[in-house]
């Protein structure tokens, strides 16, 4: 068995140290700092990083961490021209073994928010790492790819067993959720859990990670071929849109102007 614990970083990165018996790995460093006080304060040994994508928040700490630990650089190969340091390259479908965690990591190439981003999945414990693809109530602004990129990654992450942990690098639920509620504002259940979020943050506490059968209920980015999100999206278009990409990409554009009445 692994723990998992949030270091969080920037204003609201989280990055995420898996530990066994004195050793760790940590997903996507943005900050070495951060990693470092950790490491020193529960004592453990750096034994792997891994990268999701290439962007600043998520490698900004990658080659100070692994000169200072020894620790192997796992990412993804399609970004290895944007990622220094890197001793592994990762594909769709490959493994990573951490012999020193005793665990074993399934990659998903998840493109969309970067061409190259990968995701990794531990199917033991059900835990999903997925940087900035999907998130708790959301998904990621799409920078690189395109909508059909965008809506086959979460596809294949909403696939997962519904039990599966989201490890997301970053704590925006709480702004998703005014989104969502904004598309849908008659389901009360969404609504329900929009309030738990806040009563969550206002108190400080973190809403990640989230059971992926959450994710499948409320995420409305997940929810494109339901015919209440392809409702709210046309009327808000003021068109006929069906197709569950075309209703992706619309609900995609609309959270991209919506102001956060919240946050
Ligand atoms: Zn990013
Ligand atoms: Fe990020």
């Amino acid at each position: 068995m692994i723990t998992v614990t949030a270091l969080p970083a920037f204003s609201d990165n989280y990055l995420w140290l898996l530990e066994h018996d004195g050793r760790a790995a940590v997903v996507d460093p943005g900050d070495a700092a951060v990693v470092q006080a950790a490491l020193a304060a529960r004592q453990l040994e750096l034994a792997a990083i891994l990268i999701t994508h290439h962007h600043p928040d998520h490698i900004g700490g990658l080659v100070a961490l692994a000169a200072a630990t020894g620790a192997r650089v796992y990412g993804p190969r399609a970004e290895q021209a944007r990622i220094p340091g890197l001793d592994v390259l990762l594909d769709d479908g490959d493994a990573v073994q951490l012999d020193a965690l005793g665990v074993q990591l399934q990659v998903l190439a998840v493109p969309g928010h970067t061409l190259g981003h990968i995701a990794y999945f531990e199917a033991r414990q059900r835990l999903l790492f997925c940087g900035d693809t999907l998130f708790i109530g959301g998904c990621g602004r799409l920078f690189e790819g395109t909508p059909e990129q965008m809506h086959e990654s979460l596809s294949r992450l909403a696939a997962l067993p519904g039990d599966t942990a989201v490890y997301c690098a970053h704590e925006y639920t709480a702004s998703n959720y005014d989104f969502a509620t904004a598309v849908e504002p008659d389901n009360a259940r969404l609504s329900e859990a929009f309030a738990q979020v806040q009563a969550r943050r206002a108190q400080g506490v973190a809403t990640v990670p989230g059971p992926l059968a959450q994710e499948r209920e409320f995420n409305p980015f997940l929810r494109s071929a339901d015919p209440a999100i392809a409702r709210a999206v046309a009327a808000h278009e003021g068109r006929e849109i069906n197709d569950p990409v075309a209703v992706f990409a619309a609900l995609r554009r609309w959270k991209d102007g919506h102001r956060p009445r919240i946050r």
